[in-house]
């Protein structure tokens, strides 16, 4: 039974860790969901959506891949028998762009060695059809609770976030920022280097659909190159004209 223990090889070093756990209620953990049996998908989104979690459905490998990729979920429920892409294939590619993501891999096929090659290939964790809920519901959990522990900080150049103390540092300096301001930042760490749009931002910060007209993405963007600017350094947050934003190296 050591393999279900098995923390596996999904969770290596990254420059950029990641976690969800402990953001507060601003935003539900996002799960991305590729499966393309339709009960399964309604079984365990249905299950999923009923404990908070926000969940988003693929039904192929290439369009799950496509979507895992965007970079926007804390976690993924992959099957691995699916059309067009298969799962192993899915993961690896997953595993390759955003190694800290952790993926629980699904499966009906319960032979020892495909457990272990799915291991192998970065699933963080598994489970055999038929399961239940509460197993896959805990199984999630244990997963974003890891990321949380192993990962207490975001660190990205000289920007600092520790996730526990929700304390913020640049270049060493202290950063004092209000709750959204804070939360903005994270999510735009946690994707650095990729161009954001508002859209993106305001229904993963502030977590509901808004008005699309308002500006209010703007203006705490504004807020938050002020405070992290210092004396000839301008914060690394970057207009991506009629797009969005992206936090990075300059380009
Ligand atoms: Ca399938």
């Amino acid at each position: 039974m050591g393999i279900a223990a098995d923390t596996g090889p999904g969770r290596t070093a990254s420059p950029l860790r990641e976690r969800s756990g402990d953001l507060g209620p601003v935003h539900p953990a996002r799960l991305l969901l590729i499966e393309d049996e339709p009960g399964i998908v309604d079984f365990v989104r249905r299950g999923l959506e009923a404990e908070g979690f926000a969940v988003e459905a693929a039904w192929d490998g290439i369009e799950g891949e496509r979507l895992a990729l965007q970079g926007s979920f804390d976690a993924v429920v992959l099957d691995l028998m699916l059309p067009r892409r298969g799962g192993l294939e899915v993961l690896a590619a997953m595993r390759e762009a955003m190694p800290s993501l952790p993926v629980i891999v699904l499966t009906a096929r319960d032979g020892i060695e495909d457990r272990v090659e799915g291991l192998e290939a970065g699933a963080a964790d598994y489970l055999v059809k038929p399961f239940s809920m509460a197993e896959l519901v805990a199984r999630v959990r244990a997963q974003l609770r890891v990321i949380a522990q192993a990962s207490g900080r975001l660190l990205w150049e000289d920007i600092e976030i520790d996730l526990l103390t929700r304390r913020v540092r640049r270049g060493g300096r202290q950063v004092a920022l209000s709750t959204t301001e804070f939360e903005l930042l994270v999510y735009l760490l946690r994707h650095h280097d990729r161009v954001v749009s508002r859209e993106q931002i305001l229904s993963s910060v502030w977590g509901y659909e808004h008005d699309p007209t308002t500006n209010v993405v703007d203006v705490y963007i504004g807020y938050l190159r002020r405070k992290l600017a210092g004396p000839g350094d301008p914060a690394p947050i970057f207009t991506v004209r009629a797009v969005g934003y992206r936090l990075g190296s300059a380009s």
